[in-house]
């Protein structure tokens, strides 16, 4: 079928609203979505000017949300009409995986980052060529198919357009504290950038019982948000040493 996809024809160009993009046939564990919306993250970008390596042209996207069309035959989580959240792929089936740290997939490179689907065709193609996918997924479309693995179903009264960030973004964020860092009550954390990571690891640090929960920013009102989200100090480091701050 025919989609709008945003296409990055090659390294640094813009990205280019196309309405020919052609998306492939849906797998037996896959699910067609309907894109509601999509958050853009810093690795969107970082694959749109060159800084890994990746083939183009590319569909990027990788914070998706919106609403399952169609299920396939081996489907067995998922109907249409169940609003989703969409992630990168792990496998569940490596050492990693099943010791239940799917964040460190053996496969992660394969199936997120190799630009086609896991059977090694595209994903989309234009004009019968093949264009790159990002995670298997490409959230900077219409309509997208992703495998039954990628997507985490969500609450129907949320708010589709506020949580695509969390299928990347926040559990970034909240993932780095509470599993890596896992600060104890009473403990400080400071956290430095407050966008979507930055935000998820300052409210991980919170609920983690952190006493001292220090924003550090160089754009006001994103410091004014990050203290209406549980920081108890911010610091504009555009104007003040961060570090000399933390001091006192
Ligand atoms: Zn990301
Ligand atoms: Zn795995």
């Amino acid at each position: 079928m025919k989609i709008t996809a945003a296409v990055v024809d090659h390294q640094g160009a813009d990205f280019e609203l196309r309405d020919d993009v052609e998306l492939c046939p849906m797998g037996p564990d896959d699910l067609q979505i309907h894109m509601v919306a999509t958050g853009i993250c810093h690795s969107d970008e970082a694959l749109r000017v060159g800084d890994a390596t990746i083939d183009y042209p590319i569909v990027l996207g990788h914070e998706g949300s919106g609403i399952v069309e169609k299920v396939g035959p081996e489907v067995t989580q998922f109907q249409p009409g169940d609003h989703v959240v969409l992630s990168f792929y792990a496998c569940g089936q490596c050492a990693n995986c099943l010791r239940g740290v799917p964040t460190q997939c053996l496969n992660y490179a394969h199936n997120n980052l190799s630009g086609v689907r896991p059977d090694g065709s595209s994903h989309f193609t234009l004009d019968g060529h093949h264009v790159a996918d990002m995670f298997d997924q490409s959230s900077f479309t219409t309509t997208t198919v992703v495998r039954e693995r990628n997507a985490v179903k969500v609450p129907r009264e949320l708010d589709l357009r506020m949580l695509g960030p969390l299928g990347c973004g926040y559990v970034t964020g909240s993932g780095t504290v509470l599993n890596t860092l896992q600060p104890h009550p009473g403990d400080t954390i400071a956290v430095f950038g407050t966008g979507a990571v930055g935000l998820a690891a300052m409210m991980a640090g919170r609920i983690s019982g952190c006493t001292k929960v220090i924003a550090v920013d160089i754009v006001d009102s994103r410091l004014a948000l990050a203290k209406e989200l549980g920081a108890t100090d911010t610091i504009n480091s555009r104007n003040t040493d961060a570090v000399q701050a933390f001091a006192i």
